[in-house]
């Protein structure tokens, strides 16, 4: 059963072959199993789950069921889940527990979906490799002495080692994306907007987006459907309507122009990845899709660039916790200034603190304008590439990452290296476009990820687009040894 899509487990829901709480309880089962393996979530919630799944079976019984009622699910623990404890992985929260949902919780919730816990991530989504974790790295699935990616990195090893069908991820700049292709599952970036942040604990607010994380485009086309949508309580939520994501999975793409990057077929990309890209490129030909090389100039700028931003934003976002509201106190203050400058100095893992530093500097009165200002200006000029573009290709193409999965310790010495990994990846999230990673083949017995990018609002193409490849490929079912 846990080898089963999530669009399978629906139509097996649908027509009684199981019943929620049988298929909750094997879930549960599996992560008791298992997890310790991968250590993919920071909290599981058994009790709530069977609940949900007892309230689903009901539901169905009295025909109130939707597509989602009943359905398993594993949150990325930076969505607040009223109750349950929202650490974000960190120290600073591990005894936080929210007062309330976040939308994504809350919409999955009224959708009838089953909670079975709280997913392993980087630090406050600070991160490629899960490493930050106060709660100790997750393990890659297909080779556990290497990273899952992340931040999302729990999600990413909890769906590729089949504890979960599905998971909820975000992205500020690969999070969704890296994490996807390093564990070989499907991950979509929404549009930023499209998917309301209230409740997601606020890494850098204009690049967080929350999205689907599971085995294929049809599953995450699924999801979206519950996710997405505007929210008065996100004031960058967007009002514009929501598509229904599966309504046109299987549309044709003869005649889809497509576009590839050639910064990104690049000396940074291992040429086995770039094979693999290059395989998948034939596959959309065949189906029909013209293919010619585009130029995005400014890609290498995106590090830097986001590299500012980031830590700007996330160095405001993280003064809020300072022991006085919530989370981590530590022990005994002699005054205000000791309270905060403990309780944070605890608090905070390695990363964060890098990171509140960098922001901070950028901020400072007398080089706002050096660092955070430019940095602002090369965002404008990456989004006038990716404008530009879309002028003469309806999506472009390429790897999602530069390498494979890397081994666990390997980059912990070296951040600007690990930054690195994020070169394909860190453009969106500071344009604000939506990017889906898809399976598309294997080095070495590891997966590869080919990312697909589209114009704003253009989700419903790229899930449609990854599914028609998902039809003459079978790279998304692969699963890691034994699983
Ligand atoms: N690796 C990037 C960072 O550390 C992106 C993380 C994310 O998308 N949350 O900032």
């Amino acid at each position: 059963m846990h080898t089963k899509s999530l669009t399978e487990l629906a139509a097996d829901l649908a027509s009684g072959a199981v019943s929620s709480t049988e298929l909750t309880q094997a879930y549960l089962d599996r992560i008791a199993a298992l997890d310790s393996q991968y250590n993919s979530f920071i909290t599981t919630t058994p009790e709530i789950a069977l609940a949900q799944a007892k309230a689903a079976d009901e539901a169905r019984a009295a025909g109130q069921a939707g597509t989602y009622t009943g359905l398993p699910i594993a949150h990325k623990d930076l969505f607040c889940t009223e109750g349950v404890r929202t650490s974000c992985g960190s120290k600073m929260l591990d005894n936080f527990e929210s007062p309330y949902d976040a939308t994504v919780v809350a919409k999955f919730k009224a959708a009838g979906a089953v909670m079975l816990g709280k997913t392993n991530m980087d630090e406050f989504a600070m991160g490629s490799s899960n490493e930050s974790s106060f709660y100790g790295a997750s393990r890659n699935p297909w080779d556990t002495n290497r990273v899952p990616g992340g931040s999302s990195g729990g999600s990413a090893a909890a769906v590729a080692a089949r504890l979960t069908p599905a998971a909820t991820g975000s992205d500020t700049g690969g999070s969704i994306r890296q994490p996807a292709a390093l564990c070989g599952i499907t991950g979509i970036k929404p549009t930023y907007g499209r998917v309301s942040r209230y409740g997601m604990v606020a890494y850098a607010s204009s690049l967080d987006q929350g999205g689907p994380m599971a085995q294929s485009a049809e599953d995450c086309a699924l999801m979206l459907n519950v996710m997405a949508g505007f929210d008065k309580m996100d004031s960058t939520s967007s009002q514009r309507d929501v598509e229904d994501y599966s309504a046109k999975l299987n549309d044709s793409i003869s005649g889809l122009r497509i576009g590839v990057p050639k910064e990104y077929m690049s000396d940074d990309l291992d040429p086995l990845i770039a094979e693999r890209v290059q395989a998948g490129i034939k596959e959309l030909e065949k189906l029909g899709a013209t293919v010619k090389e585009i130029s995005l100039p400014r890609t290498r700028m995106s590090i830097p660039a986001y590299y500012i931003i980031a830590p700007a934003e996330a160095s405001s976002n993280l003064s809020r916790f300072d022991g006085v509201r919530y989370g981590h106190r530590c022990e005994n203050p002699k005054d205000l200034m000791d309270l905060y400058t403990r309780t944070r100095k605890e608090g905070f893992g390695a990363e964060v603190k890098r990171r509140i530093m960098v922001g901070t500097y950028a901020l400072c009165a007398g080089y706002y304008d050096a660092y955070y200002n430019k940095a602002q200006q090369i965002r404008r000029l990456i989004q006038q590439d990716f404008l530009a573009a879309f002028n003469e290709v309806d999506l472009i193409l390429g790897p999602t990452t530069p390498h494979p999965a890397f081994k666990i310790g390997e980059k912990n010495n070296d951040p600007v290296s690990m930054y690195m990994e994020d070169i394909f990846t860190l453009s969106l999230n500071l344009a604000g476009l939506p990017g889906m990673s898809v399976p598309c083949g294997t080095v070495e017995g590891l997966p590869v990820g080919m990312q697909l990018i589209g114009n704003y609002f253009d989700e419903a193409r790229l899930l449609n687009v990854a599914h028609q490849f998902q039809q003459v490929t079978d790279w998304h079912k692969q699963t890691p040894a034994g699983i």
